[in-house]
């Protein structure tokens, strides 16, 4: 059995909020999305939606058996083009970050482009999953500046790849296998431009419930200032479930 649990603010400093996220039961699993979206106008709203409304296609069209990251490469394509056919009158460069996570059979597979992020909770342990396609990460990748630095980098918005606006939309794929009581974030930078991945790993350890860690992350992200749209969306696995497979 899977758990999951969502929560999305626009933050302190935004009049909208151009987040969107998508939790969609599979058949013996689910799946998992969130896209930030950019743009002038609030445009990066239409981009994100969009861009959720094809993994959320995507996902329920799922074949039972198999790898689902061909099927969500497809769906972050037809959103690509999506984006790029709406970006007129007035939409130009309108664009979105995605992450997609499904968990199934004991499998968690993914996929990434820009710099909302997966992370896994195993044993207490916080790991981040996806890299960020973001000028600040491929700093950090090189050790030019720290996380800590690329946090408050005056640059940190810029993206290497965006759904809409980078020529190629390729996503980095993954897959990995779930053990019992794994515990899945998908987020947008709103959450971890604002919160450490220690506090990040405290709050999911301690809460009662995922839903009681998700609406705590929002409220650490808005005391630290809140600059950004916060977007948390989890899932557990159940012990039962993965020692079942
Ligand atoms: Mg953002």
């Amino acid at each position: 059995m899977l758990e999951h649990a969502a929560a999305t603010h626009v933050g302190l400093e935004r009049s909208h909020n151009e987040d969107a996220w998508r939790i969609v039961p599979l058949p013996a699993g689910l799946g998992l999305a969130v896209a930030d979206g950019m743009g002038s106008h609030a445009t990066g709203e239409v981009a994100s939606q969009l861009a959720i409304e094809q993994v959320a296609t995507a996902l329920a069209a799922l074949p039972p058996n198999g790898s689902a990251l061909p099927h969500l490469q497809q769906a972050v394509d037809a959103a690509h083009e999506a984006i790029r056919g709406a970006a007129r009158g007035g939409r130009e460069g309108m664009g979105c970050t995605l992450v997609v996570a499904v968990l199934r059979a004991g499998q968690l597979e993914y996929l990434n482009i820009g710099d909302s992020r997966a992370y896994l909770l195993r044993d207490g342990q916080l790991r981040q999953l996806t890299d960020d396609d973001s000028l600040v990460g491929e700093m950090v990748r090189h050790r030019l500046i720290t996380a800590d630095e690329a946090k408050v980098h005056a640059l940190r918005s810029v993206l290497t790849k965006a759904l809409g606006v980078t020529d190629a939309a390729l996503a980095t794929v993954a897959s990995l296998a779930l053990e019992p009581a794994d515990i899945v974030l998908l987020c947008s930078d709103g959450l971890t431009g604002m919160v450490t991945d220690a506090a990040i790993a405290t709050t999911l350890a301690a809460a009662g419930s995922l839903q009681e860690a998700a609406d705590q992350l929002v409220v650490l992200a808005n005391e630290a200032g809140g600059k950004d749209n916060i977007t948390v969306v989890l899932a557990r696995q159940t012990a039962a479930d993965a020692a079942a497979r």
